[in-house]
């Protein structure tokens, strides 16, 4: 690749699977062809200008491929030149599909892995208190207005409103009130709400969950030894007040407890995928969502204490276990192999043109936004017990939108924040073989304010493995597509 030239990554991929299959792999043209052995070796000579001799049947061969598109270029610079706009941003909040509120900081547990706690330094500093009725009620008066706008998508899906904490619970008042003031109001779309719970207090508001639908999602990390981390600002272990509760809900409301109850667990040193899914499953006949500690934000003097309970799903490590298959089975896209592979089919194949939106899709225009990183408010509105505006509650609190009262100003320079963000991040991603497929979020990446590099930046060497290890196992697990195709939902 020449200096000038160096966004214009070649698009066709000769590969090799781990069992000994060889194929042409076309980045633009998403076409993917079994090609032989022969095939494979003299267009890898044509291709690399080595000197060796190329008999004229592959020569002819290689140049037929090219008259119909393949060993071309990719322009980079035009592809990845997009950016956020302010119609974006207000298109995305007309249509919004779910407002969290973190309606206090205040908690009955102190868990010693908590996102607010003494591991993490990139959060607003807890003063133990709540957000007011009144203050969420102005968010909720905006969205509606906004809603109304010619901003808005008449196919919009539901919006879910959702309580986050601390522990929610602690600020019953601010829910029960949202609760009956949303009822009161005209949405232009359904509405539902939910709340991530610890579950210590559920017993003493369960009739009014229920009367109200809530999904519920209730954190637990399997059996005791695996809740062991959750305790009490005493230290004492919560595990029996949490499962006694829990239990309530099963005997009292069964059919809600069915439909409506989920679990969330926290994977780390004291508890592991297997031993998870064997009690969630075996007491609640639920497969629970399990996913490992956040590994950004981690205070310097904690890191020790992080990386000892820190810990990842291990495929390889749980493959050996004789339960593999039913864990596969259950877990899905929580398995990390998953969801590689459907981000792979979703961004190079047609396997997921099953809606008018992703028939009309062409993913060879320009004008993409570098990164993987959604653009704010397309997947939620996070409001803080600070009465900041965020569009996450998973990215540090330094990135915020703005505040309740002058959320309009906000939005501006929220916009010009983000496109300054990723101007810095532009010239990588679009060297990056990866960049149609990153699904890594901007936020994440360190000293985004200074000169961010991105550690997960792929070569060509490096994409080209990727490449391998993905259609090998493609062709190990055939029946895994069809799975995706069918149940992966895109949104
Ligand atoms: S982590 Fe980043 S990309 Fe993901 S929802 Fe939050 S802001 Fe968007
Ligand atoms: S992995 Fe990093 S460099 Fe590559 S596209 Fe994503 S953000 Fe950009």
């Amino acid at each position: 690749m020449q200096k000038n030239d160096v966004s214009k990554m070649r698009s066709t991929f000769l590969l090799k699977s781990k069992n000994n299959n060889h194929y042409l792999f076309d980045k633009k043209l998403k076409e993917l062809k079994a090609i032989s052995k022969a095939e494979y070796e003299n267009f890898d000579k044509i291709e690399s200008a080595s000197n060796e001799k190329v008999s004229s049947f592959f020569s002819r061969k290689c140049q037929f491929l090219k008259d119909h598109g393949y060993f071309g270029r990719i322009d980079n610079l035009k592809k990845f030149s997009g950016r956020l706009s302010l119609d974006n941003v207000k298109y995305n909040i007309a249509n919004l599909t779910q407002l969290v509120f973190e309606v206090t900081d205040r908690c009955n547990l102190n868990c010693t892995y908590c996102a607010y706690g003494s591991l993490y330094c990139d959060y607003d500093i807890r003063h133990n208190i709540n957000l007011s009725f009144n203050e969420g009620k102005k968010i909720i008066d905006y969205i509606i207005k906004q809603s109304k706008t010619n901003y808005a998508n008449l196919s919009s899906k539901p919006l879910i409103i959702s309580f986050y904490g601390g522990e929610p619970l602690l600020n019953f008042e601010f829910i029960e009130k949202t609760v009956h003031y949303v009822n009161g109001k005209e949405f232009n779309r359904p509405v539902s709400f939910s709340m991530t719970t610890n579950g210590l207090l559920i017993h003493k508001h369960l009739d009014f969950l229920v009367k109200h639908n809530f999904n519920l999602l209730i954190s637990l990390d399997g059996n005791e030894e695996g809740n062991s981390y959750r305790v009490f600002k005493n230290d004492n272990k919560a595990f029996s007040e949490i499962k006694r509760n829990i239990d309530i809900i099963a005997e009292r409301y069964p059919q809600y407890f069915k439909e409506k109850v989920n679990f969330n667990a926290v994977l780390h040193n004291r508890n592991s995928v297997i031993s998870i899914m064997n009690y969630v499953k075996s007491t609640y006949n639920k497969i629970p969502r399990i996913a490992p500690l956040n590994d950004s934000g981690i205070r310097e003097t904690s890191k020790k204490e992080f990386e000892k309970m820190f810990k990842v799903i291990d495929e390889q490590e749980l493959s050996k276990n004789e339960k593999y298959r039913d864990v596969c089975k259950d877990l899905f896209l929580n398995l990390p192999s998953f969801t590689t592979i459907s981000t792979f089919l979703l961004n190079n194949t047609s396997i997921f043109k099953n809606s008018i939106n992703n028939v009309l899709l062409d993913r060879n225009e320009t004008g993409y936004i570098p990164t993987g990183t959604c653009t704010p408010f397309s997947k939620k509105m996070f409001v803080t017990v600070n009465k900041k505006i965020m569009f996450c509650e998973r990215i540090s609190q330094n990135y915020f939108a703005g505040f309740i009262d002058n959320m309009e100003e906000g939005l501006a320079s929220l916009v010009e924040k983000y496109n300054e963000y990723i101007q810095k991040l532009e010239s990588q991603c679009q060297k990056c073989y990866n960049n149609d497929s990153c699904s890594l979020c901007m936020y994440y990446i360190e000293n985004l304010d200074d000169k961010p590099v991105c550690k997960h930046f792929t070569s060509k060497e490096k994409y080209k493995n990727y490449l391998e290890a993905v259609f090998t196992y493609l062709e190990n697990n055939e029946q895994n597509i069809l799975r995706i195709k069918n149940e992966v939902v895109i949104d």
